[in-house]
């Protein structure tokens, strides 16, 4: 049995009311955790970590393989609970869940490859009787903390390593869509994972996160989210480790040789997908000059005709922002940045927490949204003239999570994605491509540490060394 925190368990005094962001209809409600409850979270899930350290590796991977199945099975009844909470489209749902199926049997197949090596003691003068090795073990109570744009793949990029490893885990989703990260929690009750090793905490981050953090029996925050937050944990975390998956401006080139229709297919799809709430979104296209107009004409084309609307219909390319005041701050910088003199090729348009899908070009380095992350559907053209110009343009902000490239000449591929300065580059691929084994994460301010189910379930395991000092004069009293 595993402990979702609910009312009657915990005497949670007050409720989250969970609003789909296209009309503003209930769609659920969760408790909201105080900070009483979350110190019995951890008292709960330390107590957990105690009695079940040893847990059997199989019993951990056959709850991880049985999560799988289950999910797959429910994957409409999921993608419908995902496109109603948050600001995706159902066929944008869909996906996700297909992906977190495949998320949570990577996590299953890892606890097999958590493996250690032995250790050749003889090496070092004077411990030549010495033979050794080391292997894994669990770090012990982790807290996983997940942002509203992917709110069950990325709880499961945390959940699925963290059980791999042998954690005990405490989830706290975003309170504005913890609907689908509830439901998957609950599939966890159907497996033969014991109490305790998974516990969700839905409650207001402003009200239960620091005391989350800063316990000194959490042994491990992994957090996806914005800067802002990123940074308060780290400043208040205390010796622990820390996971920061952050946003980004990815930028993605496309030099004159490029596949024109496939850079156009790719960015146009990293742009506006999740519409563009998304940190892997293409916030900024770098065109050569002699392929700028032409590209800008189609890319805005192609921008214009996506379908916005009713996120439940499978026509719809499209849907809201999370919220008015999203939709709002976006407004803001695109303001800011026509009154610097940007030019706006489409959209620019606000309709409630709706965003119209925007291009711009001419955009003052300076401006925030020159600097900032948008986190929205907006995307900036910009012009250059050489390689070593692209290179510098890419790496002018304070991000550094992933990278497009679209080019047919090996020679440039390769030094471009050299001099990149971020953790991944797609080669004719936009920025937006990611699959759930590959590790992930940024430089700069866009993170610290790696995700990828493999890398992940790393991040969250000690090493333990053993090293045995046979003694030649010690014999065992046997009659062999
Ligand atoms: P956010 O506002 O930073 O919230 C993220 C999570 O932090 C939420 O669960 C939030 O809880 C919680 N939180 C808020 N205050 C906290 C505190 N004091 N202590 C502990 N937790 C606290 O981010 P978001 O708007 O959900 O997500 C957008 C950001 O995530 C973007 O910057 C995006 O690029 C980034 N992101 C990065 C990746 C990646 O892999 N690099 C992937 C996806 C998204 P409440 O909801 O209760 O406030």
């Amino acid at each position: 049995m595993v402990m979702t925190i609910v009312e009657n368990e915990v005497q949670i005094p007050g409720q989250i009311v969970v609003l789909d962001p296209q009309d503003g209809s209930t769609v659920g409600t969760v408790p909201a955790a105080s900070k009483a409850d979350a110190e019995r979270a951890v008292d709960f899930a330390s107590r957990a970590f105690e009695s079940y350290r040893t847990l059997p590796a199989n019993v951990r991977s056959s709850a991880l393989a049985e999560v799988a199945k289950l999910l797959h099975e429910e994957r409409e009844e999921f993608s419908r609970l995902i496109a109603r909470e948050g600001i995706k489209t159902i066929r944008e749902a869909r996906r996700e869940v297909a992906r977190c199926v495949n998320t949570l049997k990577l996590s299953a197949e890892e606890v097999s490859r958590l493996t250690g090596e032995t250790i050749p003691f003889d090496q070092a003068e004077g411990s030549e009787n010495r033979v050794g090795y080391y292997r894994r073990i669990p770090l012990g109570v982790v807290v996983a903390i997940t942002p509203f744009n992917d709110p069950l793949n990325l709880v499961a990029h945390k959940i699925g390593p963290a059980i791999a490893a042998g954690n005990a885990v405490i989830l706290k989703p975003h309170s504005e869509t913890p609907l689908s990260a509830q439901r998957l929690v609950n599939l966890f009750a159907r497996t033969g994972l014991p109490a305790g090793l998974l516990q969700m905490l839905t409650g207001r981050g402003s009200e239960i996160g620091d005391t989350l953090v800063s316990d000194p029996r959490v042994r491990m925050i992994s957090f996806t989210g914005g800067k802002d937050v990123g940074k308060h944990i780290q400043a208040i975390a205390g010796v622990k480790k820390l996971a920061m998956e952050l946003g980004s401006s990815c930028p993605v080139i496309v030099f004159p040789d490029a596949d024109e229709a496939l850079a156009l297919d790719a960015s146009i799809s990293g742009a506006f997908w999740a519409a563009g709430q998304n940190c892997l979104h293409v916030q900024r296209l770098l065109l050569h000059e002699t392929i700028f107009d032409d590209f800008a004409r189609q890319f805005c084309q192609r921008a214009t005709a996506l379908r916005v609307g009713n996120k439940l219909d499978d026509a719809t390319d499209m849907g809201p922002m999370i919220n008015e005041q999203a939709a709002k701050k976006l407004e803001a910088l695109v303001v800011d940045a026509l009154d610097s003199g940007a030019s706006l090729l489409c959209g620019g348009r606000r309709q409630g927490n709706v965003f119209f899908p925007t291009v711009l070009a001419n955009v003052d380095p300076t401006c925030a949204i020159a600097e900032e992350e948008v986190f929205g559907p907006v995307t900036i053209l910009e012009r250059f003239n050489s390689v070593e110009e692209a290179i510098a343009k890419a790496n002018s902000v304070d991000h550094g999570l992933q990278a497009g490239i679209f080019t047919r000449d090996l020679n440039i591929a390769f030094r471009v994605a050299d001099a990149l300065d971020c953790g991944g580059v797609m080669i004719n691929d936009s920025s937006d491509f990611r699959i759930d084994a590959m590790p992930f994460g940024g430089t700069k301010g866009s993170g610290i540490g790696r995700e990828g189910v493999a890398h992940a379930a790393r991040e969250m395991s000690d090493v333990k060394t053993y090293c045995f000092n046979l003694q030649q004069s010690v014999g065992c009293e046997t009659d062999l």
